[in-house]
């Protein structure tokens, strides 16, 4: 779908959220994301950025030299956590993944085994990765979310 088109529908689904009645709006987590789909080949900076420099305080439960996990301001799980590369290097998105990323892609999942651990989240957890706007994508700096501590259920929504 085109930016113009995509900006159509929003204003579509914005203006049912605050009309009303006549068509049935989608939650605001796929209005965010179809929102930030429209930049996300832009390459400008995300807050995550900010997150990694330490411009804005994060709760931060693990790092290395490649990579970065901290808490999810938004929970939908007793733990929550988020493991970004520190450097994104074009990974705005998994779909967007190279050759060059294998290294990388293969330290997020191994970093999320660490921090799953130091978690006890020994009953299990889910690992997911949303990516574009289908997939309810809002921040375009690939990252891992880590869930736990509670069951999941499946299929997911
Ligand atoms: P996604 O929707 O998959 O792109 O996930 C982005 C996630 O980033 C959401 O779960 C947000 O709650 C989370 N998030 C956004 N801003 C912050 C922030 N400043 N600190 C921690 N998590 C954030």
């Amino acid at each position: 779908m085109s930016s113009t088109n995509r900006v159509r529908v929003l204003a579509r689904q914005v203006g049912a959220m605050s009309g009303g009645a006549v068509q049935q709006s989608p939650p605001g987590e796929e209005v965010a994301a179809q929102a930030a789909s429209l930049f996300k080949d832009s390459g400008s900076p995300t807050i995550f950025d900010k997150i990694i420099a330490k411009v804005i305080p994060s709760k931060i439960v693990y790092e290395d030299d490649k990579v970065l996990a901290f808490r999810d301001l938004n929970p939908q799980a007793p733990t929550h956590i988020l493991i970004i590369p520190k450097h994104r290097d074009g990974l705005t998105q998994l779909s967007k993944a190279e050759e060059r990323h294998k290294e990388i892609l293969g330290e997020l999942l191994y970093a999320s085994t660490v921090v799953a651990k130091k978690e006890k989240l020994d009953d299990g957890y889910r690992i997911v990765i949303n990516d574009g706007p289908q997939g309810c994508q809002s921040v375009y700096h690939l990252h891992i979310h880590l869930v736990g501590g509670r069951q999941m259920k499946w299929p997911p929504g």
